[in-house]
């Protein structure tokens, strides 16, 4: 298609328009934004179906003591929809979910949303340009475009270890906390010390009788420039939109700033691992467990955790850190290779998420049968994070390398959400049938992205939640938010296979 016709494609008003539908999958940051932008272009048939009762996404799972956000609230919150009143810097999971359900109500998205519909199966019908579309309990759904806004870290990953089953005491993922337990004076042993354990066990440490984390490796940590927001700020906020404006990119800048850190060898990255070995040193006296607690890869290969309570946490006499691998769990006991039997009433698993299986369990087919967890079989991989040849008209947000280790996921999601919706108006303007990313253009997007990430810390050594046991990085973006936004600003029209009716 010529570039004179794929302009004609996107000067819309002209072109006599035609009724396209649109279903979402996920009713978290991501589904709700991609809502909103194509309801403000015009593309009202939308269908958000969402697997449990509410929106939020992921921070309505998240209910665990201290859960909240590592990235400043005011820039971890959509850039059309301010917030002037949060209560704190980093604002924790309820203000979160409240925000996202305010939004979601002011937006006029709750009549939209099919909330307790899992989508099981996706196939694109290629004759009628339509994906059908199967649920768990059997619905079906037809729609032009299908987006997935089902997030990277929704399905709570559980670790295999011989005799799980036997365990007699309570045993719940941090993900999918269990209120109904009663901690206090009880012996719970905590597996996996990552971004949520560091955020909970500071909080139920207090009141546990023993605990004892089980570490694989430990995390770089730096102090978190967290308090709450003074009423003379908010009330200054309020008054100045401006302001919270002006908060929000200063934020964006500074944080951008931190992505020198993941480049190898990167001078930045030592300032991190500085900072993380005087908190160690301010808070950790005994050398043994200072030993245990200083990592052995370069900061930013895994996530830099942000925490003021963790060390402090681990100090106190009521708490262990194990290095010694678990070999098994029994009735009442988690035993170590080391022999040692470690009296357990509770066992947390904090233990991440499924991340690097982006859709799965979820069947999508595309063109020609083809399965999309059997393409990704070697790692997940798209153009530009949304989109794969062979799958027309399906994109998706927060899909593969378009994680980050130093900035919001909500700028990439919005720069997603602006890029999908030129796709869907191009589909509906051009009266097409389907649009497909060309192959070629999809494989020298990714060669050149994975060439990129050779010179980042996530290629380096450590394991990470960021790359597939092969050794693929397949969630995170290897360069600057800024370098995204820049070419997600408009889709090139040319990378795409344009099929007309
Ligand atoms: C504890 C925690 C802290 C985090 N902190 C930060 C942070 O500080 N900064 C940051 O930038 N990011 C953070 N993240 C990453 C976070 O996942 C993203 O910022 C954001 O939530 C992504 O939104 P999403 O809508 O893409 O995915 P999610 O929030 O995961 O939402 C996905 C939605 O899809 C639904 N769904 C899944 N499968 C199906 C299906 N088959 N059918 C129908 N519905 C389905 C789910 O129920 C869920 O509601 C954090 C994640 C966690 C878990």
């Amino acid at each position: 298609m010529s570039q004179q016709s794929v302009n004609t494609i996107l000067s819309g008003p002209q072109v006599k328009q035609r009724p396209l539908s649109v279903a979402i999958l996920g009713a978290g940051a991501a589904g709700l934004c991609m809502a909103i932008k194509l309801r403000n272009a015009g593309i009202d048939n939308i269908t958000i179906l969402e697997k449990g009762p509410s929106v939020g996404g992921t921070w309505r799972d998240n209910t665990y003591p201290g859960s909240g956000c590592d990235v400043p609230s005011m820039l971890y919150s959509y850039s059309f929809e301010p917030k002037a009143d949060w209560s704190r810097k980093f604002a924790g999971q309820a203000e979160i979910v409240d925000y996202f359900e305010g939004v979601a109500r002011k937006y006029g998205l709750m009549p939209h949303i099919r909330f307790n519909t899992e989508v099981t199966e996706a196939r694109f019908d290629e004759e009628a340009g339509l994906w059908r579309i199967r649920t768990a309990t059997g619905e079906e759904f037809a729609a032009n475009v299908l987006v997935s806004g089902v997030g990277q870290l929704n399905r709570p990953a559980f670790p295999k270890i011989d005799g799980l089953d036997s365990f007699k005491g309570a045993a719940f993922h941090s993900a999918r906390w269990d209120h109904a337990v009663d901690l206090a004076g009880k012996n719970v042993a905590v597996i996996g010390n990552g971004a949520s354990a560091i955020q909970f066990v500071p909080e139920i440490a207090p009141k546990t009788g023993k605990l004892t984390i089980f570490q694989r490796t430990p995390n770089w940590c730096v102090p978190k420039a967290d308090r709450p927001f003074t009423e003379r700020e908010k009330k200054l906020f309020r008054a100045f939109p401006l302001l919270v404006r002006a908060q929000r990119w200063l934020t964006w800048i500074m944080l951008e700033r931190n992505f020198l850190a993941f480049t190898q060898g990167s001078w930045f990255g030592k300032l991190f691992e500085k900072a993380s070995k005087k908190e160690l040193e301010a808070h950790i006296k005994d050398p043994e467990l200072r030993r245990k607690l200083t990592p052995d890869y370069p900061a930013g290969c895994k996530r830099i955790l942000l925490t003021n309570d963790w060390f402090p946490a681990l100090a106190r006499p009521n708490v262990d850190v194990e290095t010694s691998h678990i070999a098994r769990v029994s009735e009442n006991a988690v035993v170590t290779e080391d022999g040692v039997s470690h009296p357990a009433d509770v066992i947390i698993y904090a233990t991440g998420f499924e991340s690097t299986d982006f859709l799965a369990p979820m069947k999508v087919v595309g063109r020609g049968n083809a399965d999309l967890n059997e393409v990704w079989s070697r790692g997940a991989e798209a153009h530009r994070g949304v989109a794969v040849a062979g799958f027309p008209n399906f994109f998706m947000l927060y899909g593969p390398n378009t994680n980050l280790g130093h900035n919001s996921i909500i700028f990439m999601i919005e720069c997603q959400a602006n890029y999908i919706t030129q796709c869907v108006q191009a589909l509906q303007n051009g009266k097409l049938r389907y649009i497909d990313v060309r192959k070629e253009a999809m494989a020298e997007f990714n060669a050149a992205l994975q060439k990129d990430m050779q010179k980042t810390v996530w290629a380096a050594g450590c394991s990470s939640w960021y790359k597939t046991a092969d050794g693929k990085v397949t969630n995170n973006w290897s360069s600057f938010t800024a370098r995204y936004w820049w070419q997600m600003r408009h889709p090139d029209f040319a990378e795409y296979a344009l099929v007309g009716n």
